[in-house]
């Protein structure tokens, strides 16, 4: 099942995208949670229901005709996992880790899957990184590896767009990483169920069309089941919290020379059976000035 969050009128609204269009959670399932976080919250059963709704739907949304918001538009936590591909840490010209590199993605910056991302106006150091992310489905400590399967509500496609000079003119990356506009998530959240491994698929990334990423989730060192392992022995996981677990190489600023984002790139990063997020570089708009 492919849950969505959709604008409605002045709204948010969920929903399930299918072959035939968007079924609207609210009309098709009313009992059900009308928010994402609430509806995972909700656990397994209501997730039953809406998937049970979504085929039974009488009404249905042309795909077009509806426009993505992030699937989750305030994630609990937004958690992000740096340098985890072998060909990026190659392209770095670093050691592979020990540990997993965590850091914070703040969840103000999340947006959606066509919505525009800003070029701040104090950097143009502007880079994109193709990533597959996880969300989680349930509260959780502690998590054995071989159990992690059992938290994962289901997968997304994430931008983890970067300025490259507050990234890294101090330790943390936490200023860097959390510009307002900078985590595109989507366009839905695929449930565990129809992904598969969530270790094999391929992820590609194009800036205005031209190829700029292509790897497979094969290349995670840490993989999503060790990152939950290793994430739950610190800290409570929640249902909605996102991971975005690292990028894999053609990241701009690695290139030679660097090609990094101007005002009307258009990104697209897609990953295999999860869709695909589209997002163009705009100038920030006067309107964020206190
Ligand atoms: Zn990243």
């Amino acid at each position: 099942m492919k849950l969505c969050t959709f604008r409605h009128e002045n709204s948010a609204r969920i929903g399930v995208v299918t072959d035939d269009g968007v079924v609207d959670l609210s009309i098709a399932a009313p009992e059900l949670p009308r928010e994402m976080v609430a509806l995972l919250v909700a656990g397994p059963d209501a997730l039953r229901r809406a998937a049970s709704a979504a085929s039974n739907a009488k009404s249905r949304l042309a795909q077009d005709s509806v426009s993505l918001r992030a699937p989750i538009l305030r994630p609990p936590k937004f958690l992000a996992i740096g340098l985890n591909y072998a060909d990026h840490i190659a392209e770095a010209g670093i050691e592979a880790p020990k540990h997993p590199t965590v850091f914070n993605k703040q969840s103000t910056c999340v947006t959606g899957p066509s919505d525009p991302v800003w070029m701040p106006r104090i950097s143009h150091v502007l880079d994109y990184e193709g990533e597959l992310g996880f969300v989680i489905g349930r509260r959780c400590r502690h998590v054995p590896r071989d159990r992690a399967h059992e938290v994962i509500a289901g997968y997304l496609v994430v931008n983890d767009v970067t300025i490259r000079d507050w990234q890294f003119r101090v330790p943390t990356w936490t200023m860097g990483k959390s510009f307002d506009t900078h985590g595109p998530i989507g366009p839905w959240i695929t449930t565990a169920d129809e992904v598969g491994d969530p270790h094999a698929l391929r992820l590609r990334t194009f800036v205005n069309g031209e190829l700029r990423q292509d790897s497979t989730t094969k290349q995670l060192i840490f993989d999503c089941h060790a990152l939950v392992a290793h994430l739950s022995d610190g800290f409570t996981l929640e249902p909605g919290d996102v991971v975005a677990t690292g990028t894999p190489g053609g990241v701009g600023i690695a290139m030679k020379p660097p090609k990094l984002l101007v005002v009307g790139d258009r990104m697209r990063v897609e990953i295999e059976g999860l869709g695909a997020l589209e997002n163009e570089v705009v100038a920030e708009p006067e309107t964020t000035v206190l």
